[in-house]
């Protein structure tokens, strides 16, 4: 993940905007990047910059250390570095040429946990489907298990120790235009375009 200190800007999607139709639209594309994550952007610089002291962590710096960051600030930063951090992660293990199957250390890792990847998808499905309000949904790892998680708002992996593996952002914008209210099909159709070879570099390339 490049852009790691302040100043943060809005790095462009490793993919133009309409690559991942007819999964995920382009106008949603549009908004969630230019708009939603920018607004995040916006706000975290702005308390960096009120903070001078903060712009010496990187985003995943002050993620983890959050508990170190007095209430006042921490609250801003959990929520705004919480919304860049989490958005750069759900659109960088995206890609239009998803639709892999996980492989290496995390297809084992899926297959010891769940029995299948099917049996994975199901539960992860079902997770996904379960966050109330706004939210994610995580397949994770500590190094040696993996397991499925829910964070609500812009509440990160990171910050209760897991090293995320892949995640979907279930808060309406990311999928309303396209599927409505059927958060089951946006998902079904988020995991056509899950790179799970973006995935495995991420959380487990040396
Ligand atoms: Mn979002």
């Amino acid at each position: 993940m490049e852009n790691q200190y302040y100043p943060f800007y809005n790095t462009p999607l490793p993919y133009e905007y309409n690559a991942l139709e007819p999964y995920i639209d382009e106008k949603t594309m549009h908004l969630h990047h230019d708009r939603h994550l920018q607004t995040y952007i916006d706000n975290l610089n702005q308390t960096m910059k009120q903070n001078p002291w903060l712009q010496r962590m990187s985003l995943v710096e002050v993620l983890y250390h959050l508990e170190k960051i007095p209430k006042e600030q921490s609250i801003e930063v959990r929520k705004n570095a919480g919304g860049v951090y989490n958005h750069r992660f759900f659109f960088e293990t995206m890609s239009p040429d998803g639709n892999t199957q996980p492989m290496g250390r995390i297809k084992q890792g899926i297959d010891n946990t769940f029995g299948s990847y099917e049996k994975f998808e199901r539960v992860f499905k079902d997770a996904a489907l379960k966050v109330f309000g706004s939210g994610y949904a995580w397949l994770v790892t500590d190094g040696n298990g993996f397991y499925i998680i829910t964070t609500q708002n812009q509440n990160t992996p990171l910050e209760f120790g897991w090293t995320p593996v892949i995640g979907i952002d279930v808060w309406e914008h990311a999928y309303y235009l396209k599927h409505y209210n059927e958060r089951n099909k946006y998902i079904d159709d988020w995991f056509q375009v899950v790179d799970w070879k973006k995935a495995e570099e991420k959380c487990c390339g040396r």
